[in-house]
């Protein structure tokens, strides 16, 4: 086997590269993250995988001097940063035209965000220096405060944290695609926050804004808005609008498109609002009343929409089958039901609105080729509790569904097959259209009221134990796991790295927001072009007879596009990890770290690139190690290094594509250059 020696190699904390390390273990994995953790040097290679420890404070080392630095410098010349990758991807993408992304994981507060604005701004930096450039900087940086103010919340891993998959394609065809955290609008878990915006606009907002949009700015007052938890240190929500507004004006947003964006906000706030009362009937069945009108009042002058037609829809549910409509009341809770649909919609759709709005804005200013790179930052993974929600479901599928990488083929290696890397049973679990879990619960979801939590578990654990009997594919491996000692609520699904609880509570909410006709219609029929625009199917001449897709479809949906886009790309890897669960600076939890360690499939990433990438070394030590194969370096060698290993090279008759020279080391292509060396060594 290759033995390397770690002494020998980099002159730096520890080891720059896991892929160096030896001997390769996971407490040796471990104590070289804790060892460069340690001497603040918070990013550790694996070949070109950019490990990133989140430090919890601002180190100095994002200054101009180190974009200068690692600028148009070899990946591997200088110690591992982030700004490494940034400028390969960017080389690649500049030189041989090919489209880059960047796909940024590891569970929340780990600092995906921070990483994926790192990327943003190094390139933003170092990209060329045009006027249409420099303005296509600027809406970049721009559009981070927006989406952050509609898109983030405080969450109790994270009090600035990304409910939604951002997508950002930069450098001249900047594109977003975007997956919001939609339950999150409607209620929030304990010692979390909605949405910034929400407290952003009541604390920013002057009292002239505020009047003109019916609020208060006292946050008790609205329903949707968490009490425990409103203000969060460190967060200045007044200065935040500000900045919000501003940048929406340097995006181009007209005062008016600020001014309805606004006032959807408020109608979010005024519908949490307004309240619901059961109003019994003769037959003896209960009916739904809307217990003070003044908030929908309100809510109506807000988006010119007629005050008795949000009435009627919020008691009345019509179903339209072929030739005719039959309309049914709603009780309470189905009133309640569809006040928390509408919100839900009304929010993301306003999310995605602003998503395309800035892109439109960015690409206006853009005449030139296109070229793309992707940043993917992806949201709320979170690991350590038994808090699995829908939502997250799909965050997990879709990260397993992006690990593909495939190890490199090379002759002589035995290649053991790593679970890792066949994760179609698990994909097929989850995703399959029959008896997938997502299917199950979009099934599910069909019946509003008559299911609940508890049903949807009883009936995933009946399919996939009847499945069990007839040795299906999906439990055939037992992927998904029922056994009597899990806790109420949960079931369990193997993944690669390890067994997750998944608590069933809340995933009907969550894949639910199922829209009643009746209410896109009524938003339809608004004065306010906004609201108009962002319920096209309310329009009566498109009415549509299918059931709308739940949220889970929509994920899918999205996801599957995503996919695709992401495939034609060369993707860089960011895996980010949180040392410790205090958010604290200097506090490295073994436990925690090892746990993430596993999630994040890092030792076996360390395998596959052993196997075969790219392998370099400072000359003196190369040459340290091989004179001995040349007469002409044997024994003593005395000009510089690099001649030496120029010599021992030619000598050798290693073929020239198999190297290169960098400016204080040698790069060696393929490991099997390495076993020739060492073989050779071996042999003397
Ligand atoms: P994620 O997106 O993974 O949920 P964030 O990127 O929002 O996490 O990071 C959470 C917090 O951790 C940030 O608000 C910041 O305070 C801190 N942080 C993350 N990365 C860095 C970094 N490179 N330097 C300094 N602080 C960081
Ligand atoms: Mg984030």
């Amino acid at each position: 086997m290759m033995e390397v020696k770690t002494s020998l190699l980099d002159n730096m904390i520890g080891v720059g590269d896991m892929v160096l390390l030896e001997p390769l273990s996971e407490d040796s994995f471990l104590d070289n993250l804790k060892n460069r953790f340690d001497h603040n040097e918070i990013y550790t290679y694996i070949g070109s995988v950019v490990i990133s420890m989140n430090p919890y404070r601002s180190l100095p080392i994002y200054t101009p001097e180190k974009v200068e630095e690692y600028r148009n410098r070899n990946f591997y010349e200088l110690s591992p940063h982030i700004y490494a990758l940034a400028d390969e991807a960017y080389r690649s993408l500049r030189d041989q035209d090919k489209d880059q992304c960047i796909l940024i994981t590891g569970e929340s507060g780990a600092g995906k965000t921070e990483a994926s604005k790192l990327v943003m701004s190094y390139v933003a930096a170092v990209c060329g220096r045009g006027q249409e450039v420099n303005k296509v900087k600027e809406q970049l940086l721009q559009s981070n405060p927006v989406l952050e103010a509609f898109g983030n919340a405080k969450t109790v891993r994270n009090d600035n944290s990304s409910r939604f998959l951002l997508l950002l394609l930069l450098f001249f065809s900047p594109f977003l695609i975007d997956l919001l955290e939609k339950s999150r609008v409607v209620k929030q878990p304990r010692g979390e926050r909605n949405f910034h915006i929400f407290y952003q606009l009541l604390s920013g907002a002057s009292d002239d804004t505020l009047k003109k949009l019916k609020l208060h700015r006292d946050v008790s007052k609205y329903n949707y808005l968490s009490l425990d938890s409103a203000a969060v240190n460190g967060l200045d929500d007044a200065a935040n609008f500000r900045t919000v507004r501003n940048a929406m004006e340097i995006l181009g947003f007209m005062a008016d498109e600020v001014q309805s964006v606004l006032e959807l906000v408020a109608a979010v706030l005024k519908l949490g609002n307004i309240e619901f009362k059961p109003e019994s009937r003769c037959n003896g069945s209960d009916e739904s009343r809307i217990k003070d009108k003044n908030d929908l009042k309100e809510m109506c002058e807000l988006l010119g929409i007629e005050q008795s037609v949000l009435e009627r829809a919020f008691s009345y549910r019509t179903v339209e089958a072929k030739l005719e409509k039959v309309s049914t009341t709603l009780n309470v809770a189905q009133a309640y039901y569809a006040r928390d649909a509408l919100a839900k919609n009304l929010y993301s759709r306003l999310f995605s609105w602003l998503v395309t709005r800035i892109n439109e804005s960015i690409k206006a200013q853009t005449k030139t080729r296109h070229k793309v790179m992707g940043v993917l930052d992806i949201y709320g993974f979170e690991i350590f509790e038994v808090r699995k929600t829908a939502d997250q479901t799909s965050v997990l599928f879709f990260l397993i569904r992006t690990r593909t990488e495939s190890p490199p083929k090379i002759s002589g290696i035995e290649w053991t097959n790593i679970e890792y890397f066949n994760n179609a049973i698990i994909c097929d679990l989850i995703e399959n259209n029959q008896n997938g879990i997502m299917a199950m619960l979009d099934e599910e979801c069909l019946r509003p009221g008559t299911v609940t939590d508890e049903t949807f578990l009883d009936k995933l654990n009946t399919v996939c134990a009847e499945h069990q009997h007839f040795e299906s594919r999906l439990s055939k491996n037992s992927k998904f796991l029922t056994d009597h000692s899990l806790p109420h609520n949960c079931f369990r699904i193997q993944h690669y790295a390890g067994k997750v609880l998944y608590r069933v509570e809340g995933f009907m909410d969550k894949n639910n927001d199922l829209l009643y006709r009746d209410l896109s219609q009524a938003m339809y029929k608004a004065n306010h072009s906004l609201i108009k625009q962002l319920f096209p199917e309310g329009n009566p001449a498109k009415v549509n007879l299918k059931r709308p897709p739940t949220a889970g479809f929509q994920f899918k949906a999205s996801v599957g596009t995503l996919m695709r886009n992401l495939q034609t790309k060369n993707p860089n890897y960011i895996r980010c990890i949180k040392p410790n669960d205090k958010k604290a600076s200097h506090i490295f939890t073994e436990s925690l770290v090892r746990h993430q360690v596993h999630y994040l499939g890092l030792m076996e990433n360390v395998r596959v690139r052993r196997a075969g990438y790219a392998f370099r070394q400072p000359y003196e030590p190369c040459l340290e190690r091989y004179k001995m194969l040349c007469k002409r370096t044997w024994p003593h060698w005395r000009g510089p290094a690099r001649e030496g290993v120029e010599v021992l090279m030619a000598d050798l008759q290693v073929p020239g594509e198999e190297f290169s020279y960098g400016r204080s080391k040698i790069f060696i292509r393929n490991p099997r250059t390495l076993f020739f060396l060492e073989e050779r060594r071996r042999q003397c």
